[in-house]
């Protein structure tokens, strides 16, 4: 069953080790197919060097196994509230990349200090509370329902936003598919890492100015968009 989206969701969890964003096995990435309402998620806790494209775990929206003989990633949950609140994205991600999750143990929003930043994330990264003990009592579900508040609350565009980080512990990214999401996880790393550099060389610097900003994000998304070919 989804032979294709198995395939598709196993490469693109390859491409954390390959990218550097995951040590041991600190990450997971899903893709869902919105039509049957399914997704593929990674197997908890198996090595990026024995994962097999035939491990990956069918889950659907409500949360439940519907194929697979491994136990699915622990982040399961987060990615179903997600999957629910977001009804537009179709993969998502989550690591504990160095410089991401360093933004989100000092509990900081990522300033938006540069073009690399602003050409794909629209304003800050934001980086949601902890949890209460109560929530902690669901805690992969809670997570998610954090993340899909926070947005809310704050009137963020997640699909301008494609990416959180949650406090004391690390990013999740997401996309209009799984590859998307991590590519959309590779540029946060980037970003983090800049961001943090920059605030070193200079501790009073500004973030870019909000033209600039605009700029950068609308040339590449939204109807006016002109980078890149037809
Ligand atoms: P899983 O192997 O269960 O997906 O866990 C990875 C992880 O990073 C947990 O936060």
């Amino acid at each position: 069953m989804l032979e294709e989206l198995k395939k598709e969701v196993y490469e693109a969890n390859m491409k954390l080790p390959e990218y550097g964003l995951v040590t041991f096995t600190w990450g997971n990435v899903s893709g869902i197919d919105r039509e049957k309402g399914l997704f593929v998620i990674k197997p908890s806790g198996v090595d990026y060097d024995k994962l097999r494209p035939e491990d990956m775990v069918v889950m659907n929206l409500a949360g439940e196994k519907v194929e697979g003989d491994l136990n699915p990633s622990s982040d399961t949950k987060t990615h179903v509230v997600l999957y629910n609140r977001f009804p537009d994205i179709g993969g998502v991600v989550h690591t504990h990349s160095p410089w991401a999750t360093s933004w989100a143990q000092a509990g900081r929003d990522i300033p938006s200090y540069g073009t690399t930043h602003a050409d794909y994330i629209y304003g800050r990264v934001p980086c949601v509370r902890n949890l209460t003990a109560e929530e902690l009592e669901e805690y992969e579900k809670n997570t998610g329902v954090l993340i899909a508040d926070h947005f809310e609350a704050h009137g963020l565009d997640h699909i301008a936003v494609p990416c959180v980080l949650c406090k004391n512990h690390g990013p999740f990214t997401w996309g209009k598919d799984a590859h998307e999401a991590v590519h959309n996880a590779v540029v946060l790393e980037e970003v983090a890492k800049m961001a943090a550099r920059c605030e070193w060389i200079n501790p009073h610097v500004e973030e870019t100015p909000q033209c600039l900003q605009d700029k950068h994000y609308l040339r590449k998304h939204g109807a006016n968009a002109y980078y890149g070919q037809k």
